[in-house]
């Protein structure tokens, strides 16, 4: 379970039955737990303001790389948890489903 910050969301996205890819520490020690969906956050200034989730806590992480994977989604600074998405550039990105 991710931190306080981010259960808001991550609960709604298994409640939509939204597939999670992984969980863990994505990154090595700089990360505690981030989970991955199948789907392609579209707009998460959004998502942050519909599900009032604290925004000086929050950061929007992109990373878009051709050998190491890609991934866009929210980072908690302050508990180094995280949700990820899709990359909205990516090249199979008509196949998942857009989330705000
Ligand atoms: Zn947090």
């Amino acid at each position: 379970m991710t931190c306080k910050h981010l259960s808001k969301l991550e609960q709604e996205l298994i409640h939509k039955a939204i597939k999670i890819t992984y969980r863990g520490q994505a990154w090595g020690d700089n990360c505690r737990e981030w989970v991955y969906f199948e789907c392609i956050f579209v707009d998460l200034e959004q998502t942050m303001k519909r599900l009032e989730l604290n925004q000086e806590k929050l950061e929007i992480h992109s990373h878009y790389g051709t050998h190491d994977g890609q991934e866009h989604g929210l980072v908690c600074k302050s508990c180094k948890d995280a949700i990820m998405g899709i990359h909205p550039a990516s090249m199979e990105q008509g196949k998942f489903l857009k989330y705000v």
